[in-house]
C-alpha cells in the first residue's frame, strides 16, 4: 500500500452527541419555582394546621380548666351557703319544735338574750355569716345577733321577707344583693320560713352573707392570669365579680349564653365582656344547687391564648423563616439551574461544534489523503528513529525505487542504502554526496536539484521536524529548468512584437561576426527606422500604436527568410541581419520592406499609414565589430532620412545627400505638383501571342530643373512622405485618361495608384470625375493596386474595390510575389488580373524554382478566372518562356520601353495600320482565293 501511515491521518467518524448533553433534558428552571411554591405553600400550611390545632389545644386547655375552676367554686360557694343554711335550718326547726303558733308567743318565747347570745355562738364559726335574725311574720326583728336588745327594726319591705310569705319553706331564698346599712359591706340574705303548726307563716329566719367571702374563695382558688369568677343568681343579678366588682347591686349577666345554659345547670360558653370592659373571654358556669345560684370561672383571651399566641408567632416566625428559606433555595437553585441549562447548551453548541469540525477535520483528512495520493509532488516523512511514517507512489516514481523500498524495516537508512548500491550519489549534487551516509538529517530547510539517470531534474526539500526528523518533498522540475532556459530566450525577446530585442540582435551579431573570424561568409545588416509612427502615436493614442508596431513586425517577418534575423531594437527601430547576404541581396530585402511598409494597415477602424527608411551595411566590407557595423548602418539610415525618408542607403557606394539637398528636392516637388509640371511616359503592354499592344501603363516622369530626370522611385517615396502624392497621382489619373481617350484605338491604360490613395478617401470621387471629364470609358481603365496594400484587407479597401469595378474599372494585382501573399489567399478581391513581378523573370530562365513558382501562380491565377501579366520581360528567352508557359500579356523593354504621348500614340497608329493592312491582306487573299475557285 502506498499510503502505509495514512491512516494515522485518519480521524474517527464523528459520534453523536451524548444524551446528557442534549439541552431537552435539561432540568427547567421553571419546575424549581413552582416545587418552591409547593414546599412554600405547604409549609404555609402546616404551619396554619399546627397553629390551629395549638388553638384548639389550647382553647381546649382553658376550657377543661375553667371547667374544673368552676367545679371547685360551686362546691365551695355551695359549702358556705349551706353551712350557713344549716345554721337557719336549725333555728327554724328549734322554733317550729317549740310549737308556738302566733308572733306574740314566738317573741316571748325566743326574744331573749340567751336565745341570742345561742344564736350568735351558731354564727360565730361561719365567717361568711355576718349576722343572723328571726323576725316575725310582720317582717319586724325578734333577734338579730348584732345587737341586744332588739331594736325595732322591720324588714316587712325586703325581697327577702316577702319572698317567705309564699314559701312552701322547702328551700332558703337567696336575696339579691343588699348595702349593709351597718357595715356598709355588700351582702345577700339567706331566707328560712317558719311556720306555725297550722302551716301559716310564724316568722322568718334571716342569714347576712358577706359578699366579700366569695373574694376570699375566689382568690383561695389561686386564679392565674387575666382569670376572673362571678357569682350570679338565677335571674342574672351578679352577687360578687372578681376581679371587678359589679357596679351596683342591679347589675346582671349580660351574656345570653348564659341565660341559655341555665336549665342545663351550667356550661361553657364564649362572652364578650363588654360588663367589665376587660374584653372577651372564655366562661364556664355551674349551678350552685339548690340555691338558685350560678358561679361561673371565666380567662380573658388574651391571657387564656397568650402562650398559644407566642407558640404561633413562634411558628409564624419559623414558618416566614422556611419561607425565608425556600425563597432563597429557589432562586440560588433557579440561577444554578438557569447556569446548568445555560451550560447545558454551551455544552450542546460545543458538541455540534464539535461534531461539525470533526466532520470538517474528516473531510479535510479525506482531501489530505486524496491530495496525497494524487499530488505531482513525492513525499515522505521520516521521524526521529529514522522510520518512513508517510510516503506517496509518487515519490516512489520520482525516485524510481520500488515501493517495497518504503516499507524496508531498516527505515530511511535502508532507502538509502538502496540508492547507494545503485550509485546514485552520483546524480547528487558534489555537496550532497554525505547525504547518503546514513543517519543524516537537515537541521534547516535545506533544498537541492539533481538530474536522475533518466535526465528528469528533481527538487528536492527537506524540512526538518522538531521533533526530530524531516518531511521531504520531491517534485519534477524538468518543465521548469526548461522553461528557465526559454526564460533566457524570453530575456532577449521583445515581449509586443515577439521579436528579438536589441540584446537578443546582439548575441546572434555577435554569433554571425565569430562565423565570418572562422572564415565563414559574410552578412548583411539593415537599420529600419518608422516614418511617421510619431504622427500615428500622437493621433490615434498608443494602443494603435502599438498595433501598428505588430502589423509592421508581422509584414516585415513575412518579407525575410527563415534564417533572417528581424529585430525590434526599440521604441520604432528595427533591425534586420541577413546570414550570408551580400549588398544586392540587402537592397532588394530593403526594396521590399519599403514596398510592404508602407501600405496602410487598419487599425480599429483607422486607416493608418506609415513609412521606412533603411540603412544597409555589409559584413566585412563595413567593419568586423558590432559597434562598427551598427554606427554605419545607423549612418546610412541617417542618410536615408535625409534623402527624404521611404528609401534606402547604404553604406558603402552610396552618394552622399546632404539635408539642403533633400529639403530643396521636396521644394522643387511641391512646386512641380502645384505647376503639374509632370509627365507620364507610356510603356506598352501586349498580347503575349500576337504581340499587339492591348494597353499602356502610364508611368511618371519628373524633369528636375537641375538634377534632370528623377526616377519614380526616388520622387514617389518623398511624394508619398509629403502626401504630394494625392494631388499628383489625381493629376496622372486625369492626364492619363484624357491621353487615352484621344487614342486612335480604343487600348486600355493602366494607372498606378498608391496606397496612400486609398487613404484618402475620396478615391471614387476623384475616379468618376476624372472619367466625367475626359470622357473615357470606364472598361478602358485599368488601376494597378499593389499587392501588399490588399494584404492589409478590410471591408473598406474591398468596399472601393467592389465600387470601382462595378463602374467597369479593371483592377490589377501590382507586384504580385513580393509580399508573400498566397494568391488562393486572394480569391476574396475583386481583381481582373495579376502583374508577376520583374525579380520572378529575371530568374525564370536560370532559376527552376522561380519557373516552378511561375508556373504554379500562372495555374492558379487560371484556376481563379484572372488574367496573368508577366512583367520586366527583357530578353526573346523570357519571352519565349512565357509564350510557353501560356502567360496572356507580358511588358518590358523587349516590347517597348516607356515612351512619351506621342510615342505611345504612333505606336497604336501603327498598330491601327497594320490592322487594316492586316484586313487589306485577307481580303485580297480572300479574292485571290475567290479567282482561283472561279479558274
Ligand atoms: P511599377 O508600377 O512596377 O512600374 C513598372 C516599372 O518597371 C517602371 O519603372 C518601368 O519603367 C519598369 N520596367 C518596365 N519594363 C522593364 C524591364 O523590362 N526591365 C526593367 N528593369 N524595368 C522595366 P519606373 O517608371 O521607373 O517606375 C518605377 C515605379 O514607380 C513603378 O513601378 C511604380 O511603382 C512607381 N510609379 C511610376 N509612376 C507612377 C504613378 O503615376 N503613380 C504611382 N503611384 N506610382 C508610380
Ligand atoms: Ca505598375
Ligand atoms: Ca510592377
Amino acid at each position: 500500500m502506498a499510503l502505509t501511515g495514512m491512516d494515522r491521518l485518519a480521524v474517527a467518524a464523528p459520534e453523536p452527541a451524548p444524551a446528557v448533553l442534549r439541552a431537552a433534558s435539561a432540568p427547567r428552571a421553571s419546575r424549581v419555582v413552582r416545587t418552591g411554591m409547593v414546599v412554600a405553600l405547604a409549609t404555609l400550611l402546616l404551619a396554619g394546621v399546627a397553629t390551629w390545632q395549638l388553638h384548639r389545644n389550647a382553647t381546649a386547655e382553658v376550657k377543661r380548666e375553667l371547667q374544673q375552676i368552676a367545679v371547685l367554686l360551686a362546691e365551695q360557694t355551695a359549702r358556705a351557703f349551706q353551712a350557713v343554711d344549716l345554721v337557719a335550718k336549725a333555728v327554724v326547726e328549734e322554733v317550729e319544735r317549740s310549737g308556738v303558733a302566733d308572733a306574740q308567743a314566738l317573741r316571748q318565747a325566743f326574744e331573749t338574750h340567751e336565745m341570742q347570745q345561742a344564736m350568735a355562738r351558731r354564727a360565730v364559726n361561719l365567717p361568711q355569716l355576718e349576722a343572723m335574725g328571726l323576725v316575725d311574720a310582720d317582717g319586724a326583728a325578734v333577734i338579730t345577733t348584732r345587737v341586744w336588745p332588739t331594736p325595732p327594726i322591720s324588714i316587712a319591705d325586703r325581697t327577702y321577707f316577702r319572698a317567705m310569705i309564699d314559701s312552701d319553706g322547702m328551700r332558703a331564698f337567696i336575696s339579691e344583693p343588699v348595702l349593709n346599712r351597718v357595715s356598709g359591706g355588700s351582702t345577700v340574705y339567706l331566707s328560712r320560713r317558719i311556720g306555725a303548726p297550722d302551716g301559716a307563716l310564724l316568722g322568718v329566719v334571716t342569714a347576712a352573707i358577706r359578699i366579700a367571702y366569695f373574694s376570699e374563695v375566689f382568690e383561695a382558688a389561686g386564679f392565674g392570669e387575666g382569670t376572673g369568677a362571678t357569682l350570679a343568681r338565677e335571674d342574672g343579678r351578679i352577687l360578687k365579680r372578681y376581679p371587678v366588682e359589679p357596679a351596683g347591686p342591679e347589675e346582671r349577666i349580660t351574656s345570653p349564653a348564659w341565660y341559655d345554659l341555665r336549665a342545663a345547670g351550667g356550661g361553657a360558653y364564649r362572652s364578650l365582656g363588654v360588663t367589665d370592659g376587660r374584653g372577651p373571654r372564655f366562661v364556664h358556669a355551674r349551678a350552685v344547687a339548690p340555691f338558685g345560684l350560678f358561679v361561673s370561672a371565666s380567662r380573658l383571651e388574651s391571657a387564656a391564648l397568650a402562650a398559644w399566641r407566642a407558640q404561633a408567632a413562634g411558628i409564624a416566625g419559623a414558618a416566614a423563616l422556611a419561607l425565608l428559606y425556600i425563597g432563597y433555595l429557589v432562586r440560588a437553585l433557579s440561577r444554578h439551574f438557569a447556569a446548568l441549562e445555560e451550560s447545558h447548551l454551551a455544552l450542546a453548541r460545543h458538541a455540534a461544534a464539535l461534531t461539525l469540525s470533526e466532520a470538517r477535520l474528516a473531510d479535510q483528512s479525506q482531501v489530505l489523503q486524496t491530495t496525497l495520493q494524487h499530488m505531482n509532488q513525492g513525499l515522505l516523512m521520516v521521524d526521529a528513529e529514522g522510520r518512513i511514517g508517510v510516503w506517496n507512489k509518487r515519490a516512489a516514481a520520482l525516485l524510481d525505487l520500488p515501493e517495497s523500498a518504503f516499507d524496508d524495516p531498516a527505515g530511511f537508512a535502508g532507502l538509502r542504502a538502496l540508492q547507494r548500491e545503485r550509485g546514485e550519489e552520483q546524480t547528487l549534487p558534489p555537496a550532497q554526496r554525505a547525504e547518503m551516509d546514513a543517519g543524516w538529517m537537515p537541521e534547516h530547510p535545506h533544498v537541492y536539484e539533481r538530474r536522475t539517470a533518466k535526465g528528469t531534474v528533481i527538487e528536492v526539500r527537506s524540512m526538518p521536524l522538531r521533533a526530530g526528523g524531516m518531511v521531504r518533498t520531491y517534485t519534477d522540475i524538468t518543465a521548469r529548468a526548461e522553461a528557465e532556459g526559454m526564460l533566457a530566450i524570453a530575456a532577449s525577446h521583445d515581449p509586443l512584437t515577439g521579436l528579438a530585442n536589441r540584446s537578443g540582435f546582439g548575441q546572434r551579431l555577435d554569433l554571425a561576426l565569430a562565423a565570418v573570424r572562422r572564415g565563414g561568409a559574410g552578412f548583411a545588416l539593415l537599420c529600419l527606422d518608422l516614418d511617421g509612427f510619431k504622427a500615428v502615436n500622437d493621433t490615434h493614442g498608443h494602443a494603435v500604436g502599438d498595433i501598428l508596431l505588430e502589423r509592421v513586425a508581422v509584414r516585415m517577418r513575412e518579407a525575410l527568410r527563415g534564417n533572417d534575423l528581424l529585430a525590434r531594437m526599440g521604441g520604432d527601430e528595427f533591425a534586420i541581419l541577413l546570414p550570408e547576404a551580400d549588398s544586392a541581396v540587402a537592397q532588394q530585402v530593403a526594396q521590399r520592406m519599403l514596398s510592404m511598409v508602407r501600405l496602410p494597415y487598419l487599425i480599429e477602424g483607422h486607416s493608418v499609414c506609415v513609412g521606412v527608411s533603411i540603412g544597409i551595411a555589409t559584413c566585412p566590407l563595413d567593419g568586423n565589430t558590432a559597434e562598427a557595423l551598427l554606427r554605419n548602418a545607423d549612418a546610412a539610415l541617417y542618410q536615408a532620412k535625409r534623402d527624404g525618408r521611404n528609401c534606402f542607403r547604404q553604406h558603402v557606394g552610396d552618394a552622399v545627400q546632404p539635408e539642403r539637398e533633400r529639403r530643396a528636392m521636396e521644394a522643387a516637388l511641391r512646386l512641380a505638383v502645384e505647376e503639374q509640371d509632370f509627365q507620364l511616359a507610356y510603356q506598352p503592354i501586349c498580347n503575349t501571342m500576337t504581340g499587339q499592344t492591348v494597353a499602356f501603363e502610364a508611368l511618371l516622369r519628373w524633369q528636375h530643373g537641375e538634377r534632370g530626370a528623377v526616377a519614380p522611385a526616388e520622387f514617389i517615396p518623398l511624394a508619398e512622405q509629403t502626401g504630394l502624392i494625392i494631388p499628383l497621382g489625381r493629376w496622372a489619373l486625369a492626364a492619363a485618361c484624357a491621353e487615352a481617350a484621344a487614342w486612335p484605338v480604343p487600348a486600355r491604360i493602366a494607372v498606378n495608384l498608391s496606397p496612400q490613395q486609398f487613404c484618402a478617401g475620396d478615391l471614387l470621387a476623384s475616379v468618376e470625375q476624372v472619367l466625367g471629364e475626359s470622357g473615357l470609358d470606364p472598361r478602358r481603365l485599368e488601376l494597378e493596386i499593389t499587392e501588399g496594400m490588399v494584404l492589409e484587407h478590410s471591408e473598406a479597401v474591398i468596399g472601393t474595390m467592389r465600387a470601382l469595378r462595378g463602374m467597369g474599372i479593371r483592377l490589377v494585382l501590382d507586384d504580385f510575389g513580393t509580399a508573400n501573399a498566397n494568391l488562393s489567399y486572394l480569391r476574396g478581391f475583386p481583381f481582373d488580373a495579376v502583374k508577376i513581378d520583374r525579380s520572378f523573370l529575371r530568374a525564370l530562365n536560370t532559376d527552376r524554382q522561380a519557373r516552378a513558382l511561375v508556373e504554379a501562380m500562372l495555374a492558379m491565377a487560371r484556376a481563379l478566372g484572372l488574367e496573368v501579366v508577366g512583367e520586366g520581360v527583357e530578353t526573346p528567352e523570357q519571352l519565349a518562356m512565357l509564350r510557353h508557359l501560356r502567360c496572356d500579356l507580358i511588358q518590358g523593354y523587349l516590347l517597348g520601353r516607356p515612351e512619351d504621348a506621342a510615342a505611345a500614340r504612333e505606336r497604336l497608329a501603327r498598330r491601327a495600320a497594320e490592322a487594316e493592312l492586316e484586313a487589306v491582306g485577307a481580303a485580297s487573299r480572300r479574292v485571290r482565293r475567290a479567282a482561283r475557285v472561279m479558274r
